[in-house]
């Protein structure tokens, strides 16, 4: 997906719509959409289009993230996603109240299953953007974070239950989650599977519900995490924090938080890899007679020779000055390339003893605009 519009604009509401908005928005577009309804070629990329900007935006750990970091860093760029990709369960039960209420059935025929697993599901992992600036992707940083991470509750386990003893199997449903009803149309029978409308999907009916976790089987709670950036670190890598992305389902443990490292630039340094590239301004003088040079690098001043006869555009090397190996091997190089100044003020003293230079090169015969001159004649 090239161009994704931002999901607010999808859902046509303002940054800061509450719940009850986001939800009504999505009730009047969905219906108007749904592809059992809405003919038109489009209706159903539009349908799920609306589904997905739902999806996050109902979801309040999604939500924040997504007006945190963006689009961008939550969904295809560099190769990463997944992370807000597709249909999951939440939307369909939603969809499932509408179309009930609406239609008097599940939305049976329609893209995506409502089949699901009952069992303990792993959480989603969860994306960021983090901007980490010059010198601290070259030498390492820990940085710290705040974010709101739901834990599996201790006590129940992520159950949901006071004891084992209080989960039943819903018996509407046998334990599967769904409920399936036919209905007949003419000659056609339709088959429509929807989630449980008494477990919710779960499969499970708890009788007491854990009391730290009111049934939820987890607790939301706002956490710092330290997210070591190792020295050397490229821009675009990611850095994975196990168990800090979005909680499981029915016990399930949590995914993992990744983390996409973009290096601010520097002003004057150039990476590239694990060199750096440098521009310095040497005189005509000194690139003529040569000279040393105090060069700044990204440890510091390195004392440098510029040999006589340097040429513009000359590149010299300063080993072992680039960035440190992210793996720990040998860094990198400095890599200064020359650019020639030519002066524009003269005091008169300088002047005079140009003059006197002149004088004595338009004496010799050596000169490179009379070998320039030849090749015209
Ligand atoms: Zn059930
Ligand atoms: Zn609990």
């Amino acid at each position: 997906m090239a161009d994704k519009r931002d999901y607010y604009e999808v859902l046509g509401i303002s940054k800061g719509a509450s719940e009850d908005e986001i939800k009504k928005a999505y009730r009047s577009l969905a219906k108007k959409y749904h592809p059992d309804v809405n003919k038109d070629p489009g209706a159903e990329d539009k349908f799920k289009e609306i589904n997905e900007a739902y999806e996050v935006l109902s979801d309040p750990q999604k939500r924040q993230t997504y007006d945190q970091f963006g689009f961008a860093g939550m969904d295809g760029a560099g190769g990463f996603g997944n992370g807000f990709g597709g249909f999951q369960s939440g939307s369909f039960d939603d969809l499932n109240d509408i179309f009930s209420s609406f239609f008097g059935g599940g939305m049976g025929g329609f893209g995506g299953s409502t089949r699901r697993s009952t069992g303990p599901q792993r959480g989603n992992d969860r994306f960021m953007r983090m901007n980490v600036d010059f010198m601290d992707a070259c030498f390492g940083k820990t940085e710290t974070i705040d974010i709101d991470v739901d834990e599996k509750c201790s006590r129940c386990g992520g159950s949901g239950a006071e004891n084992s003893s209080d989960i039943e199997t819903c018996s509407t449903c046998r334990g599967s989650g769904s409920v399936t009803r036919e209905q007949r149309m003419g000659f056609t029978v339709y088959r429509t599977q929807s989630v449980c409308p008494d477990c919710g999907g779960t499969g499970k009916k708890i009788r007491r519900p854990c009391p730290d976790c009111q049934g939820r089987g987890y607790i939301r709670k706002h956490t710092k995490v330290d997210v070591k950036i190792p020295a050397g670190i490229n821009d675009g890598q990611q850095l994975r924090i196990a168990g800090k992305g979005e909680r499981g389902i029915n016990g399930g443990d949590n995914g993992d938080l990744f983390i996409e490292i973009h290096i601010r630039e520097h002003s004057q340094f150039i990476r590239e890899g694990k060199n750096i590239f440098l521009d310095i301004p040497v005189t005509a003088v000194d690139a003529t007679i040569g000279t040393t040079l105090d060069v700044p690098t990204i440890r510091g001043e390195v004392t440098m020779k510029i040999p006589a006869g340097t040429q513009e555009g000359t590149q010299l090397r300063l080993r072992g000055e680039g960035v440190p190996d992210v793996r720990g091997g040998k860094p990198g190089d400095q890599i200064c390339t020359v650019r020639i100044q030519v002066d524009k003020k003269l005091t008169s003293k300088e002047k005079e003893l140009y003059k006197q230079l002149q004088d004595i090169q338009n004496g010799s015969k050596k000169k490179p605009w009379d070998q320039f001159k030849k090749m015209f004649s």
